[in-house]
C-alpha cells in the first residue's frame, strides 16, 4: 500500500478515509493483521494494524522488507488519449519499467486538459500492483515544440515511427545499451506530416519501426516499452 508519510523504525502510520475504508471494509483487515508499505523513498516496510476503525486505520512499523529501488531511467512520453485508454497507457507504463511519464500535446492530439491527480493516482496504483517501490513521475503535459526545445542532447529519444521503413527496432535499439533513452508515442492520429520531419531531423532522435501494420497508440506504447526492455532494459 502506498503511502505518503516517512517510513521510519518505531513508527506508526494513520491512514486516510480512502485507504481505510480499502483496507477495514474491502481487505478486511483487523487488529493484528499485516500490510506491506512503501511510499517511494524508503523501502518496503511491514506493518501491523493497531487500529482496524473503518475511517481511520493506524499501523504500526514492524520491520524494513526490502531497501528502496532506484528509480528508472526510461522516459516515455506519448500524446494523451481519451479516459479509458489514458488509464490504460499510465497502468502499461508502469508495469513496462518507465520511470518518467510525460503527456506531449501535439497538432493531432485530441485531448489537452488533463486531470493530472488522476494520472498520479493511476500510476500509484500501477506500482503497488507491480510492486515497484519507486512510483514513476507523472509530469504535466507538454508541447512537442517545448519538449524537443529542452530535450537534454545526451538523451536519446526513440521515436515510434509507422512511417520508418518496416524492418526490425533490435538493432537500432541493441546500440543505445547503457545510454539514457526515451520513448515517444504519438496520438490516435498520428503525428503531422511537419512534426516528423521535425523529429526525424533531430540529432538524438532515432526512428523505429513496430512492424508492418499501424498499431493503436495504447498498443504501439506496449509493444515498443516491451522492444525496449528486451533489448537495453535492466536484466541482470
Ligand atoms: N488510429 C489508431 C489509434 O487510435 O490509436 C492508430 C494511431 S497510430 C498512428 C499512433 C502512434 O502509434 C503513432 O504516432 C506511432 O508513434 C505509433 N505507431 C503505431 N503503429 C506503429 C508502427 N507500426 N511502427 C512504429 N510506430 C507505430
Amino acid at each position: 500500500l502506498y503511502v505518503e508519510p516517512d517510513l521510519v523504525a518505531g513508527g506508526q502510520v494513520a491512514l486516510g478515509k480512502e485507504q481505510s475504508l480499502y483496507l477495514a471494509a474491502v481487505l478486511r483487515k483487523s487488529v493484528g493483521d499485516e500490510v506491506v508499505l512503501f511510499n517511494g523513498r524508503d523501502g518496503a516496510w511491514l506493518a501491523r494494524l493497531v487500529s482496524d476503525a473503518k475511517k481511520s486505520v493506524v499501523l504500526a512499523l514492524v520491520e524494513r522488507i526490502a531497501v528502496q529501488t532506484p528509480a528508472s531511467d526510461l522516459w516515455y512520453g506519448f500524446a494523451p488519449l481519451k479516459t479509458e485508454r489514458l488509464d490504460y497507457v499510465i497502468q502499461k507504463a508502469v508495469e513496462m519499467g518507465a520511470g518518467t511519464i510525460q503527456p506531449v500535446l501535439t497538432r493531432f492530439t485530441q485531448v489537452s486538459r488533463l486531470k493530472h491527480e488522476r494520472l498520479v493516482a493511476n500510476a500509484i496504483e500501477a506500482a503497488e500492483q507491480c510492486e515497484v517501490l519507486s512510483v514513476p513521475r507523472v509530469e504535466p503535459e507538454v508541447t512537442l515544440e517545448r519538449l524537443l526545445d529542452g530535450w537534454p542532447a545526451e538523451r536519446v529519444l526513440v521515436f515510434a515511427d509507422e512511417g520508418e521503413a518496416s524492418s526490425s527496432p533490435v538493432a537500432a535499439l541493441e546500440g543505445l545499451k547503457g545510454r539514457q533513452v526515451g520513448l515517444l508515442i504519438g496520438p490516435e492520429g498520428g503525428f503531422s506530416d511537419e512534426e516528423r520531419a521535425r523529429l526525424r531531423a533531430l540529432p538524438f532522435v532515432v526512428p523505429v519501426s513496430l512492424g508492418p501494420r499501424i498499431l493503436r497508440a495504447d498498443t504501439a506504447a506496449v509493444a515498443a516499452l516491451a522492444v525496449i526492455q528486451a533489448t537495453i532494459g535492466d536484466w541482470r
